[in-house]
């Protein structure tokens, strides 16, 4: 048994214990901690950070922008050698000027990647000789997992159906708005894209569609209806995991630019472990995160300094309540409190940030039942606080 002496050196901010997995730091014992449906505390020190993006730059008139540093780019303006025909052979679309243009007749292209769940960001232009009317003008199609169509329409003044126009999903949405350019200028859609997700062949997540023209929504956060199309109507069904991405020659020589994409991580019902999870995904984090603290309080072992490995033990249980853990951050804590009760008058003294840091996260084990009550090392530390007169604040 570790001599209760060896608590001397506390030398500790106790409340910012930097864990030695993941890379987040931040107050431990601080938020609510993690419930039936989420793994995470509020403010969890733990939580994965996000990952760092160096954003792009926004596309003008004639020039386009860069893209965010994580997206993978489809097409730069040098070639189209991430796009095939249906058949596999390589596409036949003309390439100029830094631009792709529909050549009508030879089909619509599609990427070699196949992705599902993606933000997309694709710039569009219809021909500045306006030709033809309706649904013939300016044609084109971005086909999501080459099935739904967000359309490419030539809509400056042009009359059609409500749901064929440009930021339309096809056949079953009209955009919210008609926020188009002039033929001939350049149009940016921003699109996030969330495939249906059935399991034994029921509907867990419809998915979704949410579409930016220039900036202005125009599909928000749209139920996925299936494809879409022409004068059918579809219903909802399951989509593959991946798809590519297509183009379509509507018979217009519509021009494209700047074309990239960045996967979206998976949602709750899909093994993503943030937010709002089912209860049984989101205890089977809460147990993972708990051994990955066991582990980390493990390597803090340090006989002349325990309390670094004591409050890393207690944080665990905030995710699992692992009896072993539990015995030994109790047995730990026992420990702790004998230490400072044997302490000499002006050694105590000496302890008054520590003890008071201390009972505040056993308040909190406390307050949110992390450790049975009573809790005898919360008793003790408020008792020693009291008779020190350490919570009364100074004059
Ligand atoms: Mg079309």
């Amino acid at each position: 048994m570790t001599n209760p002496t060896s608590f001397l050196p506390l030398a500790l901010c106790v409340c910012c214990v930097a864990p030695a997995f993941g890379a987040s730091t931040g107050p431990r014992f601080y938020g609510d901690p993690p419930d039936e449906h989420h793994a995470w505390a509020v403010h969890d020190g733990n939580r994965p950070q996000p990952t760092s993006v160096v954003p792009g730059t926004f596309s003008s008139p004639i020039q386009p922008g860069r893209p965010p540093s994580d997206a993978v780019i489809l097409f730069d303006g040098t070639d189209l050698s991430k796009w095939q025909t249906d058949k596999g052979e390589p596409a036949k679309w003309v390439v100029r000027d830094g631009v792709m243009e529909v050549l009508p007749g030879s089909g619509q292209i599609r990427t070699r990647d196949r992705f599902g769940d993606c933000q997309l960001h694709i710039e569009w232009a219809t021909p500045a000789k306006v030709e033809g009317d309706g649904q013939g003008r300016g044609n084109s199609g971005v086909f999501l997992m080459g099935r739904l169509e967000i359309q490419v329409l030539d809509s400056y003044n042009n009359a059609t159906y409500a749901d064929g126009h440009a930021g339309a999903y096809y056949g079953i949405q009209p955009p919210l708005a008609l926020p188009v350019r002039a033929p001939g200028e350049w149009q940016v859609y921003d699109i996030v894209f969330r495939r249906p997700i059935y399991r034994d062949g029921k509907p867990v997540d419809l998915g979704y569609v949410t579409v930016f023209l220039n900036g202005v929504l125009v599909q928000d956060h749209t139920p996925i209806e299936g494809p879409g199309g022409h004068m059918g109507r579809t219903r909802p069904q399951p989509f593959p995991e991946r798809g590519p991405l297509a183009l379509q020659d509507h018979g217009n020589p519509t021009r494209f630019r700047n074309i990239w994409y960045r996967e979206l991580p998976p949602r709750s019902t899909e093994g993503g472990t943030d937010g709002w999870l089912a209860a049984e995904a989101a205890m089977a984090k809460r147990k993972e995160t708990a051994a990955a603290i066991r582990l980390d309080a493990e390597k803090l072992k340090d006989p002349e300094n325990p309390v670094p490995q004591m409050l890393r033990l207690f944080e665990s249980l905030l995710y699992e309540q692992e009896p072993a853990a539990m015995q030994e951050a109790q047995e730990m804590a026992a420990r702790y409190i004998q230490m400072l009760q044997a302490l000499p008058p002006d050694q105590l003294a000496g302890k008054r940030d520590q003890v008071r840091q201390l009972n505040d996260i056993f308040k909190y084990l406390t307050r949110f039942r992390i450790v049975p009550e009573p809790f005898e090392p919360r008793t003790v530390t408020e008792s020693l606080i009291k008779a020190q007169g350490w919570d009364k604040r100074p004059r």
